[in-house]
Order: C-alpha cells, then sequence, then structure tokens
C-alpha cells in the first residue's frame, strides 16, 4: 500500500517539488523513500559501525567524521551517524552536509523542529557529546521553595528586555480544591494562550507569552479528579486553573518540579509536547478528502488558536512519524462561537489522503476509537491582524483551504468594520473542492462573502475560471472596497503556488504587513 515512490518524482508543478519548511526536496532514487528508511532501520543491520555500543564523543572527534561516506551530526547533545541515511533524506544530502561534523541543531531548529529526528535516526545514534549536562541554576532552590509564593523564574532577564516583566505563580487549597494562580503580567493574554495536560504522574501547564513559554510542570503530591477548569482574567494576564482534590487531605507542597518547571522558554526550544487524542468520527468530503474528528482527553485544556496548526504523531512501523495539519471548524454553516473548554473537546481536519504518502494512508486506516497524538499549536498568525480590517482577501490551492475555515469564521463573526471578504479556490477539477456547496451557501446568506473556483484542468463543461494563479486572475479579484480600505490577503496552498502568489501580490504594491502566507 505504501508505494516506493516514482522516479519521475517531483512532477514540474507537483506541491512536493518544495516541502513543507519551503526547503527543496529532492528526487530520492527508487527504493529510497521515507517508508524504505523506517524498514531500514527494522533490519537489525549495524548503521553506526559501533555495533550497538554507545560512545562518549568529543568535539575533535566529531569534525573528523565530515564526509558524505563518514558523516556524523550532533543534535541537542547527541551525536548521529547519518551516513546511512543521506540517500532518503527528503532534504537531499547537500542539506545533511551543511552539518556534517558539527552540531546541527541550529540548522535542524530551522528547517524541520517538528520533525521527529530521535525515532527517525534511533538506530543512527552513537552516543552523546563529552559534556556534562548543566543543571538550571536554581534547581536546589526551586525544590525549596515549591510549597507556596516562588522566586521569580528562571529567566525573567529575557521578557524583561522585551519591556515585559517575568510571569510567577501561586497555589492555595480548600478542602475539595487546589488552584494554581499564574501572573503572567500580560495584556494579551486568553484561553487560547493556556494549554494544561494532566497525563500519568506529570501536571503541566504551557502559558504561551509573545515568542516565550512559561512553564509549570510538576508531579503532583496528591491525586486529582480527571478535569479542572481554566481561567484567565484578561486586564491583568492573571490565569486560574483550578483542580479538584480526589480525597479531602491538606496538601503541605504542590508537587515536585519535573522538566523546565517554573522556566520561561524561547518558544523554539520547548520542544513538541503531545496528548493522545481519541478518534470520534472520519467522514468523506471529497473523493480523496476526509473530515476528522479527534477529542481531547478531558485531563487537558487546548485550544487552537485561528490560522495555527499542530503536529500529529503516529507510530508507523515502529518509528514515530509527525506531519503537521490545521484544524478547522466543523462546518462553515455553524454560527462561530467563542470556544468554551466543556465544549471545545473536538477538534476537526480536512486531511487529504495520498494513497502513496507516509502518513495519510496510516491515518485512514485509523479506526473509531484509535489514538492519535496531536502537539501544542504553532504558527504566526495573529488575530490582531484582523484589526480594523475592512477587505479580506484568502487565495487557497488544494487543502491549503484549511486554514482559511477558521479565518473566515472568525472575520465574518467577530470583525464589525470588515466590508468584503473573497475567496479564490484553486483545484484541479471540480470533483476536488471542499466544502462546495457550503462555501455557496454561506456566499448567498452572507452578502460580504464571496467565492470563485479556478480549476487547472476541468472538464469541457466546466465553464468558470480556469488556469493557475496568475496577474489576470489577481487584478480582477483583488477589488478593494474603497481606495484605502484596510485589507488583508491570506494564501495558503502548495509552496509554489504560495511563492508565486506572493511575488504576484507584491508586484501589486500589496506590502508585507498586508499579506499572510502559511507555511510551516
Ligand atoms: P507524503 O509521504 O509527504 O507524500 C505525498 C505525495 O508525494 C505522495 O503521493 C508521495 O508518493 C509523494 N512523494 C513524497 N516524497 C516523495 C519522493 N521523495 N519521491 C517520490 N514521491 C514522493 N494537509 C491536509 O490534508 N490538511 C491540512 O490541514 C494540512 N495542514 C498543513 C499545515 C501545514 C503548516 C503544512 C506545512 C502542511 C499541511 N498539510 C495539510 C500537509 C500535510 O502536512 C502532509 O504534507 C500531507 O498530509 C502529506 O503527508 P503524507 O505523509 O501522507 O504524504
Ligand atoms: P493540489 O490538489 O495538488 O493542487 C491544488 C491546486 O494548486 C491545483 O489547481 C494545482 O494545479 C495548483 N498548483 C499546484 N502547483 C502550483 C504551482 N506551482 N503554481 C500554481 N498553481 C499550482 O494540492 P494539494 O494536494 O491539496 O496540496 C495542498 C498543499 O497545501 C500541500 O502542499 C500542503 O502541504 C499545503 N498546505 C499547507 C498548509 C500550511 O502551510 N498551513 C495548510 C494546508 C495545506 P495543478 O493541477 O497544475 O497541479
Amino acid at each position: 500500500m505504501l508505494n516506493v515512490p516514482s522516479q519521475s518524482f517531483p512532477a514540474p508543478s507537483s506541491q512536493q517539488r518544495v516541502a513543507s519548511g519551503g526547503r527543496s526536496k529532492v528526487p530520492l532514487k527508487q527504493g529510497r523513500s521515507l517508508m524504505d528508511w523506517i524498514r531500514l532501520t527494522k533490519s537489525g543491520k549495524d548503521l553506526t559501525g559501533l555495533k550497538g555500543r554507545l560512545i562518549e564523543v568529543t568535539e575533535e572527534e566529531l569534525k573528523k567524521h565530515n564526509t558524505k561516506d563518514d558523516c556524523w551530526i550532533c543534535i541537542r547533545g547527541f551525536v548521529y551517524n547519518v551516513t546511512p541515511y543521506m540517500e532518503y533524506h527528503p532534504g537531499g544530502e547537500d542539506e545533511l552536509m551543511r552539518a556534517a561534523g558539527s552540531d546541527g541543531t541550529d540548522l535542524f531548529d530551522q528547517v524541520h523542529r517538528w520533525v521527529n529526528y530521535e525515532s527517525m535516526l534511533k538506530e543512527c545514534l552513537v552516543g552523546r557529546m563529552a559534556v556534562k549536562p548543566a543543571l538550571p541554576k536554581d534547581y536546589h532552590e526551586e525544590k525549596k521553595v515549591l510549597n507556596g509564593m516562588l522566586p521569580k523564574s528562571q529567566v525573567a532577564d529575557t521578557l524583561a528586555k522585551e519591556g515585559c516583566s517575568s510571569p510567577s505563580y501561586d497555589w492555595f487549597q480548600t478542602d475539595s480544591s487546589v488552584t494554581i494562580v499564574i501572573y503572567t503580567k500580560q495584556k494579551d493574554i486568553n484561553l487560547d494562550s493556556v494549554i494544561v495536560d494532566h497525563q500519568d504522574d506529570s501536571f503541566r501547564a504551557e502559558i504561551l507569552i509573545k515568542d516565550y513559554s512559561y512553564i509549570i510542570h510538576v508531579e503532583l503530591s496528591h491525586e486529582i479528579e480527571e478535569d479542572f477548569s481554566v481561567r484567565v482574567v484578561e486586564n491583568v494576564g492573571k490565569i486560574e486553573i483550578v483542580l479538584k482534590k480526589k480525597e479531602n487531605a491538606s496538601w503541605k507542597r504542590l508537587g515536585h518540579p519535573l522538566e523546565n518547571h517554573n522556566s520561561l522558554i524561547p518558544r523554539k526550544d520547548t520542544g513538541l509536547y503531545y496528548r493522545k487524542c481519541r478518534l470520534i468520527s472520519k467522514e468523506g468530503v471529497t473523493h480523496d478528502t476526509k473530515l476528522f474528528c479527534l477529542m481531547l482527553p478531558p485531563s487537558t485544556h487546548l485550544q487552537v488558536p485561528v490560522g495555527q496548526h499542530v503536529y500529529l504523531k503516529l507510530t508507523i512501523t515502529g518509528t514515530e512519524i509527525v506531519k503537521p495539519y490545521t484544524p478547522v471548524s466543523d462546518s462553515l454553516l455553524s454560527e462561530f462561537k467563542e470556544p468554551v473548554l466543556l465544549n471545545n473537546k473536538y477538534i476537526y481536519f480536512l486531511i487529504k489522503i495520498y494513497p502513496a504518502g507516509l502518513f495519510t494512508p496510516e491515518l485512514d486506516q485509523l479506526q473509531i476509537g484509535d489514538f492519535v497524538s496531536v502537539s501544542n499549536p504553532e504558527g504566526s498568525f495573529k488575530i490582531s491582524q484582523f484589526q480594523e480590517l475592512e477587505d479580506l482577501f484568502l487565495l487557497a490551492a488544494g487543502t491549503g483551504f484549511t486554514p482559511m475555515v477558521k479565518i473566515l469564521n472568525y472575520a465574518l463573526t467577530n470583525i464589525p468594520s470588515l466590508r468584503k471578504v473573497k475567496l479564490m479556490f484553486f483545484n484541479k477539477t471540480e470533483d476536488d473542492i471542499i466544502w462546495r456547496s457550503q462555501l455557496e451557501k454561506l456566499a448567498f446568506k452572507d452578502k460580504r462573502f464571496d467565492v470563485e473556483f479556478v480549476l487547472s484542468a476541468p472538464t469541457s463543461e466546466w465553464n468558470g475560471k480556469w488556469g493557475h494563479i496568475s496577474p489576470a486572475l489577481l487584478s480582477e479579484f483583488l477589488k478593494r472596497s474603497s481606495d484605502k480600505s484596510k485589507v488583508l490577503i491570506c494564501i495558503c496552498g502548495p509552496t509554489p503556488f504560495t511563492e508565486q502568489g506572493i511575488r504576484l501580490l507584491r508586484d501589486r504594491n500589496f506590502s508585507k504587513e498586508e499579506i499572510h502566507s502559511f507555511t510551516a
């Protein structure tokens, strides 16, 4: 079922010519797909040349392994012999060689921070760099003061430099509850900024503050009920997480600190945090696209902000594979409601199944009741981009429609200044158009909204627009409601489509601030 990709890949206009992160994908030789790599790692072959031994690697030693035939790379303190992986790397050998014999962590983070390299490369692990891991500065002090008001967080300086005070937390209890209070001292905190998980023994709250995460992470000293409530006092940035005690005992301490507890960390350094979500339903939308509904565990509070994506993780033949997907609303026609914790337990995805793909056929095989891991949200889109907005233009191709769903719903419901919303939706054929009748109904229902379909491979019966994104199509489409109207253009689709679109928009003198492109 997971076919070996053809040698003609990628076709000149294929979405796969450029990978999701915007970097170039190279054609891989026959028998060198990711699935082939996974098979090789399971074959029992000695891929490091060290017969399973793990060694401490000095910097001098690492530097020696810097050729295509002998290439070691360090990522986050772990050293991998990536020589056998060269031919399987979707970004090509040259991209890997940029980090040969050195620390590739930054390069890795720039291109594919979300790829689960630990799992993909576990058979290539040579060992650790020979340096002692540094303990967090206040680690010991932290333990002593956990029960009660804590000192300033360890990385307070970082936010302070940006003119923000550092967050802190406190906790108090009644007979039946424990309330954790987090003082972010930020004004733009809302329920989307708070992610809470209680899994096994670990309680973890991550507060998203600008490009940082403030983390509370403890092994609770006593058991709690599954569900909890989260409240945000928005004007002062105070967050209250109310836990229900299982027993009425008095807690002497909140718990034992775990990794990154009471730390403010740049978001790019936090790593992706996952929870297992149950597949609730799966329903065909087009011949190859399905609407998946996942349910968050009761012990999770997570709301994916408009315009952001998450990563889904599945274990495929023993290897963890991660891919990004953009949650949508369950429909375009249901009124958009501000999410409320209790009825915000479902996440919907429109996902196209690629029969020869690595991830989507596995996802499609899942049965109702099976689990998929879902990460914290990521993405650069901000609701503030809608402020005072008058004209919203959406350019979507294929599943690039997914971020537009919540954007459309949100803008039409919450932005009083909005006069016009137009979607130009590019697809190959009529059969590929996702939610066509819903879009047409929405256009009928809301006079501010218009949709135009453009097909690249229409049948002779099609009498609508056809072709690829072009100056002619855009000049007609991008008519403002008034000369100086405040405008935002969102664009998403195969990377070459998005890049071409941005070029055309810039040629038409739209500023960078007026264009939002969606990428990984
Ligand atoms: P892949 O294994 O990536 O393959 C896709 C196709 O390319 C297959 O036909 C395969 O045969 C071919 N192929 C791949 N590599 C090669 C090769 N080296 N040689 C020959 N052929 C090859 N998708 C959605 O459907 N819905 C969403 O909401 C969504 N959101 C996204 C959000 C972001 C931020 C990004 C970046 C992407 C999003 N995507 C979304 C795309 C998604 O992440 C996956 O890329 C997509 O589902 C394909 O995954 P796959 O593993 O099944 O296919
Ligand atoms: P598709 O069906 O292959 O293509 C959709 C339309 O885009 C088709 O009309 C296609 O024309 C056109 N197109 C393709 N390449 C083009 C190019 N170079 N220039 C102009 N038009 C082009 O699309 P898909 O399979 O659904 O793929 C959707 C893509 O969107 C994926 O790459 C996915 O990763 C991306 N996506 C990104 C995000 C995000 O970043 N947030 C979210 C969702 C999806 P042809 O018939 O000529 O191919």
